[in-house]
């Protein structure tokens, strides 16, 4: 009996990690509507700032490269519906400004608009923690979901308005990370400008700050940007880095809370 080939999970492993490096969303360095709606300043900031990002995990981040393929899929099906209904119900991935400014500007491209009921649609592939805060009961419909999410759904509004369309509403679909597809769930509310535009300047106001502050001669000024640390924002920052202040070489979000949370389970056990 001869041994069995090398492991597939395990080659997989480098040749997907590879693959998520090379697109063109981890070498970007604009920013777009998604990191706009981050309640963290200091996240925006450096990547203002072009601050080396940490090395990545030697994994590949399968959830959102399942994000992406779900995307692809989606894109498929409203063109698909489009052909079949003869007309365009669906504007897809229509290229959007959002701001201008004097760094390029910021654009984005919105997953779809429904042209039948003047409505921003963005897809979320999420797991069952998000799902379930989204059908609490007894919270506010702001609230139901991430600050994020609700701020890039009202950005891609505004997007849209600027583009000469009349948005009326704001929907996030949260498309089941399950073998049910009836476990998806949606949010919606009203389109209010006023979300997309207090981003927006929050966004012109660090780069302001960015101007006043010399954090390249002086990395420790990077403790003065206002940060906001959280399970939600830190998890994906690019900058998370454990232990020691915020300077040049990334910021410790969460890290410590984390931590504590840890030796407290430690000590506990
Ligand atoms: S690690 Fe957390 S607190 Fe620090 S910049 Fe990133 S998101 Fe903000």
């Amino acid at each position: 009996m001869t041994d069995q080939p090398p492991s597939t999970v395990e080659t997989m492993r480098d040749v997907l990690t590879e693959l998520d490096a090379s697109r063109p969303r981890s070498i970007q360095t604009t920013l777009g509507p998604s990191e706009l709606g981050t309640t963290c300043s200091r996240q925006i900031a450096m990547k203002l700032a072009g601050l080396p990002r940490q090395l990545p995990d030697k994994r590949p981040p399968w959830a959102p490269m399942q994000g992406t393929a779900i995307h692809a899929l989606m894109e498929e099906a409203l063109q698909r519906h489009n052909d079949q209904l003869g007309r365009q119900r669906w504007l897809i991935e229509e290229r959007l400004e959002i701001a201008l400014d004097y760094e390029g500007g910021i654009y984005g491209h919105g997953d779809a608009y429904d042209l039948d009921h003047d409505m921003v649609v963005d897809w979320k592939y999420v797991g069952t923690t998000a799902l379930r805060k989204a059908k609490r009961q007894s919270v506010p419909t702001a609230e139901l979901v991430s600050t994020t999410y609700r701020t890039q759904a009202h950005l891609y509004g505004y997007g849209h308005w600027k583009a000469g369309r009349e948005p009326k509403w704001v929907r996030l679909v949260l498309l089941a990370r399950s073998h049910d597809y009836d476990d998806s769930v949606e949010w919606t509310e009203p389109y209010d400008k006023n979300i997309a535009v207090e981003a927006i300047n929050r966004y012109y106001n660090i780069l302001e700050l960015l101007k006043a502050l010399p954090v390249q001669d002086n990395p420790a000024l990077w403790g003065v940007v206002p940060s906001a640390p959280s399970d939600d924002n830190c998890a994906w920052c690019p900058f998370r880095r454990i232990g020691g202040p915020a300077d040049g070489t990334g910021c410790p979000g969460n890290t410590e809370a984390k931590i504590d949370k840890q030796v407290a389970g430690l000590i506990a056990a």
